[in-house]
């Protein structure tokens, strides 16, 4: 099996729908998007260190994950009951975070140096430090998501053979590794 396939089988196996690699220099990056976060639908602007304005400045960030030759991009996709059942979307982002984990476990063996990127802002503590003024707990293990660092994750997913949203009364959730 090639390495490309060893590392979509990982994805799979830790529970992700669908996993495809893709370089990094096709990657739909767009400066613009950062002011959809400056929105603060979310309620992550100014509250998570991962997240903007604190996670830095748009060029830079698209500069960093430039750096990285190829991304590990990887979906999960989780039933709810309807648009209203909140505790099944805390579920299917709990669901995530824990195939993101299991995939990490992973690369953190095949890789020195890689980037992890997720859905939403950093969920490593219950309450991010930065909501009470003190400083990062975990600066080694937080974790920022594909928008703070502008991907247009909509285009991203059509380009890796992907649907963005996967039908009525389901939840679709996006995570990344980069590598070189
Ligand atoms: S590790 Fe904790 S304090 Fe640091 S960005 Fe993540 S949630 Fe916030």
């Amino acid at each position: 099996m090639e390495a490309d396939d060893r590392l979509v089988k990982i994805c799979i196996d830790a529970g992700a729908y669908k996993s495809y690699i893709i370089e990094t220099d096709k990657i739909p990056f767009d400066e613009n998007l950062r002011s959809y976060c400056e929105m603060n639908y979310c309620g992550h602007y100014g509250k998570n260190y991962a997240c903007p304005p604190g996670i830095g400045e748009s060029k830079e960030l698209i500069a960093k994950a430039k750096e990285y030759k190829k991304a590990l991009v990887f979906q999960t996709v989780t039933e709810i009951k309807d648009s209203f059942d909140f505790e099944g979307m805390q579920e299917a982002q709990s669901r995530h975070t824990k195939a993101a984990d299991k995939i990490n476990e992973h690369i953190r063996k095949l890789f020195d140096n890689y980037l992890q990127l997720t859905a939403g802002g950093c969920k490593v503590c219950k309450v991010c430090a930065q909501v009470d003024d003190k400083p990062c707990k975990f600066p080694d293990k937080a974790i920022s998501s594909l928008e703070a660092y502008c991907m247009n994750v909509s285009t991203l997913a059509g380009l890796c053979n992907m649907k963005y949203i996967n039908g009525q009364n389901t939840v679709t959730f996006f995570g990344a590794f980069l590598f070189n």
